[in-house]
């Protein structure tokens, strides 16, 4: 049910990417501008629409051109140090993702590293969020059947392997 892979997310044939987007979801760097490139144009039309999105929210689009079929714009909290809400903001992105992915019938979904590349939060703490709020999350997510971490990094994977034992 949690897997974990090193790939660019762009290219996975699962039923919804999470974007770390920022609050505006106009676009930004990192796995944001790799998702709307390889997404194409129309998804930032649908993004214009939606009126950005608060930190620790999320919010669903269509994936367009992306093998994924929705992608879902969730945006993390900027790491201060960790005693600034962040990893309760953190928790919050897993959990409204997963939310807005059984709301909309997801079956299968695929994280990025939600905070941890331009946004500084440590990967090693940020994936011991990710999986535990996405355990916990699941047991009232009965239509998702599996989550895939998605990493950049052998590092990265490696961080994920180990907590997935
Ligand atoms: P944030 O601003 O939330 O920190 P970033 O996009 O800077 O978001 O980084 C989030 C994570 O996404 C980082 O771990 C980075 O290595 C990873 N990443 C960047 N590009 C891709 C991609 N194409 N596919 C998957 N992960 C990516």
């Amino acid at each position: 049910m949690l897997e974990v892979i090193r790939a660019d997310i762009t290219t996975l044939r699962v039923d919804a990417i999470v974007n770390a987007a920022n609050n505006s979801l106009l676009g930004g760097g990192g796995v944001d501008g790799a998702i709307h490139r390889a997404a194409g144009p129309e998804l930032l039309e649908e993004c214009r629409g939606l009126g950005g999105c608060a930190t620790g929210d999320a919010k669903l689009t269509k994936g367009y051109r992306l093998p994924a079929r929705y992608v879902i714009h969730t945006v993390g909290p900027v790491w201060h140090g960790g005693a600034k809400g962040e990893p309760e903001l953190l928790a919050s992105c897993y959990r409204r993702s997963l939310e807005v992915a059984e709301e909309a019938g997801v079956k299968s979904i695929a994280f990025s590293g939600i905070s941890t590349g331009v946004y500084g939060y440590p990967a090693d703490q940020a994936a011991v969020v990710a999986v535990e709020t996405v355990r916990e999350t699941l047991k009232a997510c009965p239509g998702v059947e599996k989550v895939v971490f998605c990493c950049f990094s052998d590092r990265d994977r490696e961080i994920y392997e180990r907590l997935l034992g």
